[in-house]
């Protein structure tokens, strides 16, 4: 996940037009106590991983705070484990609510962090630790946020079903299966996605975004084999030759680019926040996306070339077995990012097309993927969270954006549940160290964190 600012600089963005926000200190409290002690179980995948401790903890704030405890379940998977909590609406004929989550975390180094990155340190307004950002900190607003709820006596009308999964991280497979047993739920609220932006300058809130979509992640190898021989006396077919031929063809391919409503909205909204040159292009293509001066700025852009469609790209090869032999086999791998709507076979065959190299099989050999739409923009959801931003964050713009990479939402979206990524988390890009050293995240979030929940649970809850 995202990045953050200084307490003072929200208080001063967040104070001016708003409500004062109300303040909730046992909420906040114990949202940072448990962060800290979920930091401190090293929740990583294989041997030694405590993915399950972390359920025990949350399970135990879960029950403490009012979650009957044969509605908070513990789910071992292999060396990790998934926690579902239900806390149960008054007309069970609907769909529920899902919160989603993780508990997992990227491996850390001690030696190369500048301190343990499994001992949580809080440090001139931020949480250090690994997981700070992704997404303890994150996990622990909501479920302190769902305690004070019950605190307050609020009762949903649909089931709130809290859901963390133990390997989001990596092979997903608690997260494929938490999917397909939650697909009757309503709408995903995924807590691993989206959030706030702050100004890099001032620290103040510059915009938030929500994500409705994320591009479907496939592998396809291409091979050639030839019968081989003495290089001494090379035929014309060469396997080397032949796969670096239709690479060259896939490498010089643009993919049509398009728009959905979703990024159409993002390139819009998100115009007014980059560089006049990038934003006049934005403009351009959300207006037509056959502008052909504004994709060829887009394309060359590297933080929007992936916005605008399809992207494939050579990402291995290898080949031949001596060097005086003609090679019997060159294989390599091309990676793709799919823009919604659009199948995997139905790229693979427009790769094959474009190499133009009969020779070269191609094979779809994509894992711990599967392909997704994007997400509807429902006027219910994105009436919710603007009214929660609103609420905590007067005048941030709102909008929504499509992610490149992969979350949890793929495997809802996959059942064709509608999922949205909406962390109330702001930070600096510049201060995203989520996956890599000294990850951090501002405590000032904690706050309007808690009341940015207490707008929008009610809200998705109705
Ligand atoms: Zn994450």
């Amino acid at each position: 996940m995202r990045a953050v600012a200084t307490a003072m600089a929200m208080m001063l963005a967040g104070g001016a037009a708003a409500a004062p926000l109300a303040s909730h200190p046992a909420a906040e409290a114990q949202a940072l106590d448990l962060a800290q002690k979920a930091i401190a179980l090293r929740s990583v995948a294989g041997p030694g991983n405590k993915t399950p401790e972390v359920a025990a903890l949350f399970k135990a704030a879960l029950v403490t705070g009012g979650f009957g405890p044969d509605d908070v379940t513990i789910i071992p998977v292999d060396d990790t484990a998934y926690l579902v909590a239900r806390w149960r609406g008054s007309d069970p004929k609907l769909g529920p609510l899902v919160i989603s989550g993780h508990m997992d975390v990227v491996e850390a180094r001690p030696s190369d962090w500048k301190r343990d990155p499994f001992i949580p340190v809080v440090e001139n307004g931020y949480l250090y630790g690994r997981g700070a950002a992704d997404m303890k900190l994150d996990g622990a607003m909501a479920i302190a946020s769902l305690i004070e709820l019950k605190r307050q006596g609020f009762r949903p009308r649909r089931d709130i079903v809290i859901e963390f999964s133990g390997d989001e991280e990596t092979r997903m497979k608690s997260s494929a299966i938490i999917a397909e047993q939650l697909s009757n739920a309503e709408l995903v609220l995924n807590i691993d996605g989206g959030g706030g932006t702050l100004d890099e300058a001032t620290g103040a809130p510059e915009y938030f975004t929500w994500q409705g979509a994320e591009k479907t992640y496939a592998d396809f190898q291409l091979v050639v084999t030839n019968p081989g021989g003495h290089s001494s006396a090379p035929p014309r077919e060469n396997a080397i030759n032949q796969l670096a031929a239709a690479l060259v063809r896939i490498g010089n391919y643009q993919f049509k680019p398009e728009l959905n409503e979703l990024t159409r909205a993002y390139f819009v909204k998100a115009a007014d926040h980059e560089d006049p040159k990038i934003g006049a292009a934005m403009r351009a293509f959300a207006a037509n996306p056959e502008d052909a001066q504004a994709i060829a700025t887009l394309t060359a852009n590297r933080t929007t070339v992936g916005k605008i469609g399809t992207t494939c790209v050579a990402t291995m090869i290898s080949g031949g077995h001596a060097l005086n032999a003609l090679p019997q086999r060159a294989e390599a791998n091309v990676n793709c990012r799919i823009f919604p709507g659009h199948k995997p076979a139905e790229i693979m065959a427009e790769l094959k097309r474009i190499a133009a190299q009969p020779e070269v099989s191609f094979t779809d050999v994509t894992e711990g993927s599967v392909a997704n739409d994007a997400s509807p923009m429902r006027p219910d959801f994105v009436a919710a969270v603007t009214k929660a931003v609103a609420q905590v964050h007067p005048g941030t713009p709102v909008f929504p954006s499509m992610a490149s990479g992969a979350s949890d939402s793929m495997w809802f979206r996959y059942h064709h549940v509608a999922s949205y990524g909406a962390s109330p988390t702001f930070m600096k890009l510049s201060e995203d160290f989520s996956h890599g050293l000294d990850e951090r995240v501002p405590i000032a979030n904690i706050q309007p964190a808690i009341d940015y929940y207490l707008v929008l649970l009610p809200e998705l809850a109705k």
